[in-house]
């Protein structure tokens, strides 16, 4: 894939990058290394420093970078200024957490004799310089997600962004050289996914994390794991929307539109899989298709816009094909189904999808199992709590999931046996700063976030003491 700046939303290339050059990769990894001799040793409170002052500098950018980030890859623009300003969050959040999360563990008194010391305790230190493979649905929040941690961690990072978001991934290099990290701490390189291995395979690079496809996932895996490096994958998801007969029908079926088309449906933690109750099935039904078919499809940059483009023609084409396969093998359309009629003129090129709601999904279907990622949702009837775990397990991945229910048994239930790295009651999946993110199954493996995600990238030094 060439690295370019395409706007999605009329097919248009506005700006190409050239690769870097073996060299330049070379220099760059140098530099990290050299930076993270001196970076490892600094102060938490430094680093907060650092961290604050470019949230400051984003939070004042916040409008620019969200223009960016909706010509590179259509989310609306709305969306784009909530990214940026969850970003702001979440850098405060670590600025002013990591020291706390990172504080040394002592085990109990009688623990330590036992183990013949007279202290012993767990020293949180940093890796090295982290490969951040990272994806274009939310080009800020991925990178910042993971930044955030490493750098209060002590770590450094080295980030290869999607070939189609370069003026993102460029503009966060700038912004953390503008906040005063020193050289070499955080660097972009704009490569293809080609030498991800190479990099991955330097001895100088500590570890990597990957958030995107499972293809992807696999590979780099594969090549850390035969270079015996840590790596946490964040990858797909097809997350159930479980819908019982307690619930409030009314507003589960109003947040299931937006769990379902957020970031124009290109969320791994979007719902995907609507399984609901029979006895509240067709109120939901009704509710919900209403509820897609009435969301306008349109410019992102317009701030009516409820869903703008998909953010490749492959990307609109794959959902096409998972929709045309569904409906041969016996699936109904109730709302959307294919490209939208009625665009303007100059949106007439561009990818995008009518949000769509299928139903009579079997399991011989592609999208029972696939990934939809667009504004596609698939509609599943069951009769009771047990069909329900089930329908809702029965796929390859295991993001989050929702449920729907004002039954604490139910509740229960689904906390004890759905395969989710996340349980959300009666709400949509969200992260947040404070709370680990992450997937089982298919969905990857490793957690970003909270405490959990910052340890990722430590080495938990034991410290004993005669
Ligand atoms: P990819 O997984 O291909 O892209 C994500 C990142 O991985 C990009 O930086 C990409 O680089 C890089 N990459 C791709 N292949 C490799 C590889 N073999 N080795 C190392 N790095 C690699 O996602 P796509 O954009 O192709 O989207 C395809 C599907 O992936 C989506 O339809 C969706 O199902 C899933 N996805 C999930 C995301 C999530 O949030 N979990 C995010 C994005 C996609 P480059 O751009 O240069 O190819």
């Amino acid at each position: 894939m060439p690295i370019a700046t395409v706007n999605p939303a009329t097919g248009e290339t506005l700006k190409t990058f050239d690769e870097l050059t073996p060299d330049g990769i070379e220099r760059r990894i140098a530099a990290a290394d050299a930076a993270f001799r001196d970076y490892r040793t600094t102060a938490f409170a430094d680093r907060a420093r650092l961290l604050d002052r470019a949230a400051d500098l984003l939070e004042a950018d916040q409008d620019d970078i969200a223009r960016t980030m909706t010509t590179e890859m259509g989310k609306p623009l709305t969306a784009a200024r909530a990214e940026a300003a969850k970003c702001v969050k979440a850098m405060r959040w670590y600025a002013a957490n990591a020291e706390r999360l990172l504080a040394d563990e002592e085990p109990p008194e009688a623990d330590v004799r036992d183990a013949g010391a007279a202290h012993a305790r767990v020293r949180y230190r940093p890796l090295g310089p982290v490969l951040a493979v990272m994806p274009w649905n939310f080009p800020l929040w991925q990178v910042v997600r993971f930044a955030a941690p490493a750098l209060m961690a002590g770590n450094v990072g080295l980030l290869k962004h999607a070939s189609n978001v370069p003026g993102t991934a460029l503009y966060l290099e700038d912004l953390f050289r503008r906040a005063g990290y020193p050289d070499g701490c955080f660097q972009t390189l704009l490569v293809g996914s080609r030498a991800v291995e190479g990099i991955l395979r330097d001895d100088r690079v500590a570890a990597a994390t990957l958030t995107g496809s499972e293809p992807a996932g696999r590979s780099v895996a594969a090549i850390a794991g035969d270079e015996i490096k840590k790596t946490v994958l964040e990858l797909g998801g097809s997350d159930p929307y479980v819908v019982m007969p307690s619930a409030d029908v009314g507003k589960a079926a109003e947040v299931a539109v937006t769990a379902r088309v957020q970031n124009n449906g290109q969320s791994c933690i979007a719902a995907k899989r609507f399984i609901v109750h029979t006895d509240v099935f067709d109120a939901f039904r009704e509710r919900f298709t209403a509820g897609m078919a009435a969301l306008t499809v349109g410019d992102p940059m317009d701030e009516s816009t409820d869903v703008g483009p998909l953010a490749s023609e492959a990307g609109r084409d794959g959902l096409q094909e998972l929709v045309d396969d569904a409906v041969r093998r016996g699936a109904t359309v109730l709302c959307g189904g294919s490209r939208p009629d009625g665009l303007s003129r100059d949106l007439e090129r561009g990818w995008f999808y009518e949000p769509t709601v299928l139903t009579g999904i079997t399991p011989d279907m592609r999208i029972h199992q696939e990934e939809t990622f667009g504004p596609v949702a698939t509609l599943y009837r069951v009769a009771d709590v047990d069909e329900a775990v089930r329908v809702a397990n029965d796929t390859y991945f295991g993001l989050s999931s929702n449920v729907w229910t004002r039954d604490e048994e139910d509740v229960q239930r689904f906390v004890r046996d759905l395969e989710a790295g996340g349980v959300f009651v009666n709400g949509m999946t969200a992260s947040h700063p404070a709370l680990p993110f992450g997937g089982v199954k298919r969905s990857g493996y490793g957690r970003e976030l909270s405490g959990h995600g910052i340890k990722e990238f430590c080495n938990a030094t034991t410290v004993w003491q005669a």
